[in-house]
This record gives structure tokens, C-alpha cells and sequence, in this order.
């Protein structure tokens, strides 16, 4: 097969990440702090124009990580999570010593049911456990129904921590998703909206949490030039060189975001006239989605499995839907609360080439291998 591959989400470089790069190496910042990563904060701080703190991390399941401690996350605290996700959503429940609580998906959005939300919230105070978080997920970019998780969390007085790994330029009500919550999460990952080969962000509503989190993200050394210590910290923060690449990905995010959609529209065409598969959209027009994965459910998991051999053959990587976290070996013995959806989602579901930089030939040869798969 002399056919380039094409791939899921591969990075998508700008141009001008290596200039600055290059001007770390010439100033001799490359180490985890510097004017690159004061830059990168403050360029993200203003892309969502809203009050906010921006901590640059090494990793999204870092902040995660952060944020939950920063909730007051602890040993033995249950921590109610999606269980459709990512596992990055979840580990650092355990890094805690907690234990997470799983609730299932709504049909909409795919992200937490706020109906089982609410029975699993009613269960373990039944059973005297004051869940510590929600920790809800914006999968694929698509926001969860937020009005309702967060009406749960005034009523319960339970906080939030917002996964918007995949959702940096969602918006849910006109809000920036990962502004949401108590807590967001970002990660710039390689397959992620924009990237900084491998990084993260903490987002806060306070100076008091960020200065918390970027004290936690550098081994929690107090103030004193002996480094003094009281609590345990962690080697979290993220590289002047990593965020030089994240100032060259800001220069051209609107860009990208307007091109993750415009894939969204080529597939909502494409799919409009295959009864057999349903492109996973919108449910109305208060939910904007960066559409940072096109995702479509198919009548079976035989049928889901057929067409990704046949992408495959096609030198098309596409991927099943992430397998739910209350079906997964490490998580056999942790509750779930919610219904078969969430298991169909998996078995149906797969994700399709969503980069943003699909080329014409590229979606043509989609297009062809798609459409031969069901005429
Ligand atoms: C990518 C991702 C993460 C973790 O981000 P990293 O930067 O890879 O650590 C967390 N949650 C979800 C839903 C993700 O997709």
C-alpha cells in the first residue's frame, strides 16, 4: 500500500512554534519556568476572556491530578466520574488513594447522565459517603449538560472538576468549556486541538488556587531559600520549551477550531445519505462542539468492527469509541449507576479521521472508502 496513512488526529503545527523555540535555546530558558510559559498562560487566559487563572502543566491527567487535590480529594473519598472517558479522567482518583464512583451517559451528549448522577449521589449518602467531586467530561468536544450537573452540585454542595481535555473551544451556553466548573482541565497533547508535544492546564477562578497549584506543581517548597517543606508536592509544571511550541499552536487555534468544523460538516454530508450510521451531533444550539473527534454510532458492533477493518485496509485509522471505565478490569469491583446506553455507545461507536489537517485528497478518499463500505 504506497497510500499515505491517514491518521485519527496527528499534531498540526503552525509554522512559528520553532522560532520560538529557538529564542528559549538563545535566552537559555529551557527549563520548566520562563517567559514562555508566563506567555502561553496569559494567551490562553485571554482566548476565553473570561475571569480566569491559567496553570501550564506537564500533562492534562496532571492537572487532574491537581485539581482534585485541590477539592480536597483524599484517601478513601469517593469521587463521582463519567464512565465514558478516557482513562486519564480517572487515574488520578486513585494516585489519591479515592475511589471512583461511576455514572453512566445521557443519549444527547454521551457525557453524564444528570439522572444517575443524582441516583449515585442518593445512594452513597444513603449509605453515609459524602462523594468529594463530580469530575464530568466534555467527550469528543462535546459539552455535557452542565445546567443540571451543576444544579446537583449546588444542591448536594458538591464540587466539580470539568475534563475539557477535548474540549478546548466547546462552549456550553455561550461559556468556554473548562470555565464551568470549580476546576478545569486542558491538555495538549499530540492528538489534541492545539498541542505542546505533551502538556496540560489547571483552570481556576482564583489567584489564591493558582498560586496553590503552581506550588503543588513544584514540589510544594515553601518560601525560604533552604528549601523548606511541610506537605508532598509533585515535579508538575510545564517546560519553557514545551510551552515555546504552545505559543506557535495559539497563533493558530481559531484556525484550527474552524477547521475540526468545517471536518464536522463534511461528515454530516456525507453521512445525510447513510441511513446506516448516525453522526454524533449537537442536541440544539446551546451546546457548541469543537468537534474535536467526528464520531458515528452503527446498527451493531459487527457492523462498527466491518467498517473499521475496511478503513484499515484503506490505510484510514479510525477507533472505537474509548471503552467504558465501569467495563474495564481495573475497574471491576467500583460501583456504576446508569443503563445499557453507555455499553451500546461503546459497541457501536467509532471515531473518524478529525484532524486539522485533512487534506482535499485525504477527505475524498474517506469519502470513497466510506461510501463503497455501505452501497
Ligand atoms: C487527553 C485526555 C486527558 C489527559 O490528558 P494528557 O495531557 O494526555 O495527560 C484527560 N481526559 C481526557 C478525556 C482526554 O482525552
Amino acid at each position: 500500500m504506497n497510500l499515505k496513512k491517514i491518521l485519527l488526529s496527528p499534531p498540526h503545527m503552525g509554522g512559528n512554534e520553532q522560532t520560538y523555540i529557538a529564542k528559549a535555546f538563545q535566552d537559555n530558558w529551557i527549563v520548566p519556568a520562563g517567559p514562555h510559559i508566563d506567555l502561553f498562560e496569559r494567551g490562553l487566559e485571554n482566548f476565553f476572556k473570561e475571569n480566569i487563572q491559567v496553570t501550564a502543566l506537564q500533562s492534562g491527567t496532571a492537572a487532574i491530578h491537581l485539581g482534585l487535590q485541590l477539592l480536597g480529594v483524599q484517601k478513601d473519598d469517593e469521587v463521582l466520574c463519567q464512565s465514558l472517558t478516557f482513562v486519564a479522567s480517572v487515574n488520578p482518583v486513585l494516585y489519591l488513594g479515592a475511589t471512583p464512583v461511576f455514572v453512566g451517559s445521557e443519549k444527547e451528549t454521551w457525557n453524564m447522565c444528570p439522572i444517575a448522577l443524582e441516583e449515585a449521589i442518593l445512594n452513597r449518602l444513603k449509605n453515609g459517603i459524602r462523594p468529594k467531586a463530580i469530575a464530568v467530561v466534555h467527550l469528543y468536544g462535546m459539552p455535557a449538560k452542565m445546567d443540571e450537573i451543576i444544579a446537583l452540585s449546588k444542591k448536594y454542595n458538591i464540587p466539580i472538576l470539568e475534563d475539557a481535555a477535548e474540549a478546548l473551544g466547546s462552549f456550553y451556553n455561550n461559556k468556554p468549556c473548562g470555565t464551568l466548573g470549580d476546576f478545569g482541565v486542558l491538555s495538549f497533547n499530540g492528538n489534541k486541538i492545539i498541542t505542546t508535544s505533551g502538556g496540560g492546564a489547571l483552570i481556576s477562578h482564583s489567584d489564591v488556587d493558582k498560586k496553590k497549584a503552581i506550588f503543588l506543581a513544584t514540589q510544594a517548597k515553601e518560601d525560604a531559600v533552604h528549601y523548606e517543606h511541610k506537605q508532598m508536592g509533585y515535579n508538575y509544571r510545564m517546560s519553557n520549551i514545551s510551552a515555546s511550541i504552545g505559543l506557535g499552536q495559539l497563533e493558530v487555534l481559531q484556525n484550527h477550531l474552524q477547521l475540526r468544523r468545517q471536518n464536522n460538516t463534511f461528515y454530516q454530508q456525507l453521512f445525510d445519505t447513510i441511513s446506516e450510521a448516525t453522526l454524533h451531533q449537537e442536541p440544539n444550539e446551546n451546546f457548541i462542539s469543537n468537534h474535536w473527534l467526528n464520531v458515528i454510532q452503527l446498527a451493531s458492533y459487527s457492523q462498527r468492527e466491518a467498517l473499521r477493518l475496511h478503513l484499515e485496509k484503506n490505510n484510514i485509522e479510525s477507533r472505537p469509541v474509548w471503552k467504558p471505565m465501569h467495563l474495564q478490569p481495573l475497574f471491576q469491583d467500583n460501583l456504576y449507576f446508569g443503563n445499557d446506553l453507555t455499553d451500546k455507545l461503546f459497541d457501536n461507536g467509532l471515531c473518524l479521521p478529525s484532524g486539522s489537517n485533512l487534506s482535499e485528497e485525504d477527505f475524498n478518499r474517506i469519502k470513497e472508502a466510506i461510501r463503497s463500505f455501505f452501497i
